[in-house]
């Protein structure tokens, strides 16, 4: 494992050489800058995008601040090209610095986040294209033809397209947009060059605040004047206007000519947030997530490196955007746990939003209605400011709780609704409302069992039962994406038609549906029935527009979306998350469950939510029924602390993987002999992962737990190096692990 290390400057052994050579950092997971030569008369400063050679090819790269080889710079391959571009801020090279380290990754491996779109640093090339006239009003579209509006809605986003792209959605001939562009209709403007956001106009009429939205509006607007670091946790339930606070903070760094970043968990970028963004600045913002084209990821990078694009709405790897004069971050659901990643550069954005915050002497914004632990106990100890909306806005009340234990209100045999919530959700129908039952599992059934001999059908790559998918007539892994034909003997005994469904999916609870209620409009919403974005928005728009009565869907529903008819939530299954054994098991169902909740009733209409539960006593459960968040975190906090579990300790996950179970256990185990055990810190295992197979690999897990004075990636460090990993075995670090997978 190469060590990350922080750049100590040294003085110069052999000055005169120095100036003819420089570092280059790489996109590839290497710690090292390595030393290139530069050519006569090419200077180049520390932040300076180039191309250089490696391997027998020529990459990009960026001249990092370390202090090159002692090596004669003629024995050194050259710079290859100096890109014409703002260089990489200086601030952004210590953030790559900090977190590589903080994460334990190669440096490289962090800089090809940073760099990931390195089109952008090639000169553009010029096409003509078209935006909305920058003069045109509500009223004069209002007057216009189906036609023109057709065309002028084909640019909502505003982004540039040229005219035979903006004909064919529109549904007319380039011709019109040429006529429309005579008019001031639409303003001609060259595609490659057009970054996006770059006038918000700050200026436009705002809602009036409530004397509390104020109060939390006026304490971040002065965080944003004082051009310092400032840390904030604004708390309040679903509906009570967090997002009308915020805006007035973006506002407010608008204003200082600086710019500002968003962060959404990347579900919640939705059509609906945008359209406010817009009623509130006047033009969309720039986004950032993983379904942008290519052009318009090389546009928006580049307006945020110039400084021309003032606000970015993305998903974490936005942090990573070289900002040209970052002024604000705000992190909307805090808590959520896609803010984790789990794959390659191991980090919570979250975290690394405050760390960038800190290094840019600039606030950070930290927002939910049900914040984390983490989050809380900065609050208690007054590590962040805590802005705090107790009520949803305009008197709209919470929704009325009710715990059906299924222990009594059993379902019929084979069923999963009970007759308590199907009532629920006739009458809510019946009353011209919509209704939406929860289940956070794709798929028709979670296991699928030979009555004959009890053969349970699983994925020969992982630690794992098959869910079976009735749409697709498959069975499905849901952690390797494995898939095969439903078959017709059991592969155990031979016997014919023998398998069972066991458990409910979303496409089960749909089935039911129909079936207890044929007259409904029913519809199923889960990440594999709406893949792309536009899928996605299709769905929620006719939910909004009433074209259903009951939903049935997954996580992907619960966030964010703001349905006015939806009254009746119905949980079917509370106890889900629960099982499992995971640090915060209780805290993400609270999350999750309260989140669900928090779709009913956002209007005048009353809210009622339903939770199926074999527990009703369990304290997430009293905690949703009572709306008693504060005290479920007091408990939670009590229970880490007896248990010396984050936030009060530090945890770092150590997974051993690899194809040779023998080799790996071996590995682990003498791992295991010689981790980290001492007054401060300690290691648990290796014991097997929970997924003891993923993906074809066997895996076990040790866990480092340490006090919060303990250095954990110092104690790693010196642990790991002392060891030979073998290597065709992988070891993983994850630095304050989400996942105990
Ligand atoms: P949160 O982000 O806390 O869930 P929102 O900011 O989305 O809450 O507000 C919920 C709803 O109430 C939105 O439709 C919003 O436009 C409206 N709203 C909130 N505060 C005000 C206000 N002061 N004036 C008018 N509408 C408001
Ligand atoms: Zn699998």
């Amino acid at each position: 494992m190469t060590q990350p290390q922080l750049f100590v400057p040294q003085p110069p052994e052999s000055a005169p050489d120095l100036a003819r050579k420089a570092s280059v950092l790489v996109p590839f997971p290497v710690d090292k800058a390595y030393s290139y030569a530069l050519a006569e008369g090419i200077g180049a400063q520390p932040g300076d995008y180039v191309i250089v050679p490696l391997g027998g090819r020529e990459v990009p790269g960026v001249v990092w601040d370390d202090v090159p080889d002692d090596v004669k710079s003629g024995k050194l391959k050259g710079i290859v090209h100096k890109y014409d571009f703002p260089p990489m801020p200086e601030i952004e090279r210590r953030f790559i610095d900090w977190l590589a380290n903080y994460t334990m990754t190669p440096r490289g491996a962090v800089l090809k986040m940073a760099l990931s779109v390195p089109g952008a640093l090639e000169p553009p090339k010029t096409a003509q294209g078209y935006i909305r006239g920058a003069q045109l009003s509500d009223a004069t579209f209002k007057g216009l033809s189906p036609q023109r509006k057709s065309v002028l809605e084909a640019l909502a986003d505003g982004m540039p397209r040229r005219a035979s792209e903006i004909a064919e959605t529109a549904g007319c001939t380039p011709g019109v947009i040429k006529t429309m562009a005579g008019q001031g209709l639409l303003t001609p403007v060259d595609i490659f060059s057009h970054a996006p956001c770059r006038h918000p106009d700050f200026e436009r009429p705002r809602a009036s605040l409530s004397p509390t939205q104020a109060t939390a509006a006026d304490v971040l607007c002065r965080y944003v004047q004082d051009g310092a670091y400032h840390a904030a946790l604004l708390d309040g339930v679903t509906g009570a206007g967090k997002t009308e606070v915020y805006f007035e903070a973006v506002a407010e760094v608008l204003k200082t000519g600086r710019q500002a970043l968003l962060l959404l968990p990347e579900i919640a970028l939705s059509n609906a947030f945008l359209e406010r963004f817009k009623a509130r600045f006047g033009c969309a913002p720039a986004l950032w997530h993983s379904s942008l084209g290519p052009a318009q990821r090389r546009n928006t990078w580049r307006g945020v490196a110039e400084g021309q694009t003032k606000v970015v709405v993305g998903a974490r790897s936005a942090l990573f955007l070289p900002y040209h004069d970052l002024g604000l971050i705000i992190v909307d659901e805090e808590h959520d746990p896609a803010y984790k990643q789990d794959e390659g550069v191991i980090y919570n954005a979250r975290d690394m939003a405050i760390v960038r915050a800190h290094m840019g002497k600039i606030p950070v914004v930290l927002v939910s209605a049900t914040p984390s632990l983490e989050t809380m106990a900065n609050v208690w100890t007054g590590k962040y400011a805590h802005l705090q909306l107790p009520d949803r806005h305009a008197g709209a009340s919470l929704p009325a709780m009710h715990v059906i234990d299924m222990k009594i209100d059993k379902p019929e045999r084979q069923k999963f609704i009970s007759p308590a919530l199907m009532k629920a959700v006739v009458d809510t129908v019946a009353a011209g409302e919509q209704a939406l039952l929860f289940l956070n599992r794709r798929g028709y059934a979670p296991l699928t069992l030979c009555r004959t001999c009890g053969h349970r059908m699983e994925c020969p790559r992982c630690t794992a039962w098959l869910v079976e998918h009735k749409n697709s007539g498959k069975l499905q892994c849901h952690h390797c994406g494995y898939a095969m034909r439903q078959p017709k003997e059991c592969p155990s005994c031979n016997d014919t038609d023998s398998f069972a469904a066991c458990g409910p999916g979303v496409e089960r609870i749909l089935e039911e549906v129909k079936e207890g209620f044929p007259q409904a409009r029913t519809i199923v919403l889960a990440s594999d029935t709406a893949t792309t974005h536009d899928e996605l928005k299709a769905i929620l728009d006719r939910i909004r527009h009433h074209e259903v009565d009951v939903i049935v869907g997954t996580q992907i529903i619960a966030k964010g979306h703001h349905f006015p008819n939806l009254t009746c939530v119905g949980v079917i299954d509370a106890d889900l998350g629960l099982q499992g054994g995971d640090l915060r098991a209780a805290e993400r169902t609270f999350q999750l469950l309260h989140q669900v909740a928090g779709r009913a009733g956002r209007e005048e209409k009353p809210g009622h939510v339903w939770l199926q539960t074999w527990l009703p006593r369990n304290k997430v459960m009293m905690a949703l029924s009572q709306h008693d968040r504060d005290r479920f975190l007091d408990i939670e906090m009590q229970e880490r602390e007896a248990a010396h579990m984050p936030p009060v300790s530090r945890l770092a996950g150590i997974i051993v993987s690899g194809k040779n179970e023998r080799q790996v256990e071996e590995v682990a185990r003498e791992l295991g002999k010689i981790a980290p055990q001492a007054e401060n810190i300690s290691t648990l295992g290796p014991a097997p992962a929970p997924f003891y197979r993923l993906r074809g690999n066997f895996r076990r897990r040790l866990l480092v737990r340490a006090d919060k004075s303990v250095n954990i990636q110092k104690a790693i460090t010196d642990w790991l190096g002392a060891f030979k990993t073998p290597s065709a075995v992988r070891i993983q670090i994850d630095i304050d692990p989400q996942s105990f997978m």
